[in-house]
């Protein structure tokens, strides 16, 4: 391992560690890298405590975030900076401890602008809960109406609990806002190559296989049991389930790397439910290891589970 050979370890290089252990969805070994850190007589600084608390916030870790978060403040004297207060708002959120996280929200000495309240939503629709989302969402698009995470989070939540007037309600005003996020891509890499795939891409030259294991895929997860619902989604039809660009980028992968090889996919946005649920069954009706490093998280993918346990 590099960060082993490495003769000199500082404060930054720890915290990287602690961070990489953190995607991995790692708390335990994030833990003992901040306690060794400790040992050797480095004191964590401020961004050492952003690596874990998200290691905290990416498996839930309630407990030991809130009081890690205190310690940085009691024990070291670091002025928690906004990605703290808003790691803290998610740990909370998705959680469950929602109200708490509201409360957070209101009282923090720092102003959250649009990513703490957009982080709320993204929690209550997780949980499923409606009234609060409502208000996360007012403050969302009052202080950025072109915020298209904060539209897909409440049409999505709308959705869920069968408010589809709702949902199209918050449809349309994402249109007439023009809010949308930046396009999806997805990259592998294939014998020195990187092959990159967008959102119902045709263009690979491989793009008729891709889509016939696509659809071989669908069948087999059917016979699995696995009923995919179009409505819960943004992009209407269910045929278009298939095409999210990780999915094309993993079947490209399946076909083009031997049995047994373990893919990687890099994506620049966050994987969506679907998706993540799809992959963890191709994990196991293909007996392949996948991994998938989005914009939040690195997953991986085995045996019909993930590393995240679902936490993303
Ligand atoms: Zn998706
Ligand atoms: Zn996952």
């Amino acid at each position: 391992m590099v960060f082993d050979r490495l003769r000199k370890r500082d404060v930054v290089t720890w915290s990287a560690m602690i961070g990489a252990y953190a995607q991995h969805s790692d708390y335990q070994s994030a833990l003992q890298c901040f306690k060794h850190m400790q040992q050797t007589g480095l004191k964590p600084n401020d961004v050492t405590f952003l690596s874990l608390l998200s290691a905290c916030s990416l498996v839930g870790r309630v407990e030991e975030g809130c009081l890690h978060f205190k310690a940085m403040t009691m024990d070291y004297s670091i002025t928690p900076m906004l990605e703290h207060y808003t790691c803290l708002i998610d740990l909370l959120g998705q959680a469950g401890y929602l109200n708490e996280a509201e409360d957070l929200l209101e009282s923090m000495p720092l102003r959250s602008g649009t990513v703490g309240w957009t982080c709320l939503l993204g929690s209550c629709r997780t949980h499923g809960i409606v009234e609060l989302a409502k208000r996360c969402f007012d403050y969302v698009v009052t202080m950025n109406s072109g915020n298209g995470a904060g539209y897909l989070f409440m049409s999505t939540i709308y959705a869920h609990a069968c408010m589809s007037e709702h949902a199209d309600r918050v449809k349309e005003l994402r249109k007439q806002a023009n809010a949308w996020k930046k396009p999806a891509k997805a990259f592998i890499e294939v014998d020195n190559q990187v092959h990159g795939f967008i959102v119902a891409d045709k263009t690979h030259p491989h793009s008729q296989q891709i889509y016939q294991k696509l659809k071989a895929l669908s069948m087999k997860m059917r016979e699995e049991g696995h009923i995919q619902c179009p409505n819960l989604l943004d992009e209407g039809k269910e045929d278009d389930l298939f095409v999210h660009c990780e999915k094309l980028a993993i079947a490209f992968g399946l076909l083009s790397t031997p049995r047994g090889f373990t893919i990687r996919i890099a994506k620049n946005l966050r994987m969506c439910e679907d998706c993540h649920v799809d992959t963890k069954i191709v994990s196991k009706i293909e007996m392949r290891e996948i991994v998938v490093k989005d914009s939040y998280r690195i997953h991986h993918f085995k045996d019909g589970l993930c590393s995240c346990k679902g936490y993303c």
